[in-house]
């Protein structure tokens, strides 16, 4: 069985293993497809070898048949899952409030704990949903960063007619926009990468630029007034700097990119508007639900989102060519190739 290996520094060097044996509580997976996230790129760079062992196998975005699964666990062989990469302990405080993703002892599959880019993986039948033989692998592959997208919105308490502004126009904000805007909200999104633009505009949605035009299209758009929410997904410091010039009175920021560092964040804004500002990380299992539904219901474009499939070999130059940051949305990771 083959597997992908995290040797630090930038590598990763591809590798037989045995194959899997479930634990009790187990079901055991024959992977299919495992997308490579903006979590994965900061792996590959060293960011999080604080928490990735050496030999760690990364991919916490999944698609994979069931092969088996203990009786009486609702799960059988030839089920086609997804996974729910998380591990919780089910006691602590954030787990007793519902919030077990925020779990004190969280531990991600596929960042703390072995994940999905191998071709054998046992994973607990409670992290397993089934997916409907509607979608394609491509589609399924995405219902992970839907659910991150779900859980943004819902979290933000987009309405319908609200006016929402996405920074950030890669996978997690384009999914992000086709779920406002399927809650009815009108919805723009700020990217500049040229292959993102023309993509984002083929599935129908408002794109702007960074800087003087952005202000000055939110001007007209809300009439002076300021977006009604605010999704924060592209990480940089500049996006963070200005994020407060293009809300409303009472209006909602979401925090969804992952900032490394403290950046410089204008508070007096929030102070004149009574600003919210709020961080939005993970799912919760409704988030999953909605994801599934969404996606099989056809609210969401998914398959275009998917620049390209690679085989496992051809992970190392996959990661290279995404960090370069060219013409590319969602590559996923084809284990059956
Ligand atoms: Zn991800
Ligand atoms: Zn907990």
């Amino acid at each position: 069985m083959r597997a992908a290996f995290y040797e630090g520094g930038g590598r990763f060097r591809i590798g037989e293993t045995s194959r899997s044996r479930p634990e009790a509580g187990e079901a055991l997976l024959q992977v299919r497809r495992v997308g490579i996230c903006g979590t994965d790129l900061h792996i590959f760079q060293g960011h999080l070898d604080h928490r990735v062992p050496r030999g760690g196998v990364i991919g916490h975005e999944t698609l994979a048949d069931v092969v088996e699964a203990p009786a009486g666990s609702g799960f059988q062989a030839g089920d086609r899952v997804v996974v729910e990469p998380l591990l919780v302990c089910g006691a602590c405080r954030a787990c007793r409030m519902g919030a077990s993703y925020l779990c004190r002892s969280l531990r991600v599959l596929g960042v703390d704990a072995p994940g999905g880019m191998q071709e054998t993986w046992a994973v607990p039948v409670t992290r397993l949903l089934r997916v409907p033989a509607s979608l394609s692998d491509d589609e399924a592959a995405l219902v992970e960063p839907l659910a991150v997208a779900t859980h943004d919105v819902r979290r933000a308490a987009v309405k319908t007619g609200d006016r929402v502004l996405v920074l950030g126009g890669g996978p997690i904000g384009a999914l992000i926009a086709m779920v406002a805007r399927d809650g009815g909200a009108e919805v723009a999104v700020s990217e500049i990468n040229p292959f993102r633009v023309e993509l984002l505009r083929s599935l129908g949605l408002e794109v702007v630029g960074t800087g003087p035009a952005l202000a000055a299209h939110v001007e007209g758009w809300t009439d002076g007034d300021g977006a009604d929410v605010v999704f924060e997904v592209t990480g940089n410091p500049a996006a963070a700097r200005t994020m407060t010039e293009f809300v409303r009175v009472w209006g909602t920021i979401s925090m969804v990119a992952i900032h490394a560092e403290p950046v410089p964040v204008d508070l007096y804004r929030f102070f004149a508007r009574e600003l919210t500002l709020h961080g939005s990380r993970l799912y919760a299992r409704e988030d999953w639900d909605e994801a599934i539904r969404l996606a099989a219901e056809g609210k969401v474009a998914l398959a275009p989102l998917v620049s390209r499939r690679i085989p496992l070999a051809d992970l190392q130059q996959g990661m290279e060519e995404a960090l370069r940051g060219g013409p590319v949305m969602k590559v996923l990771v084809d284990l059956r190739a």
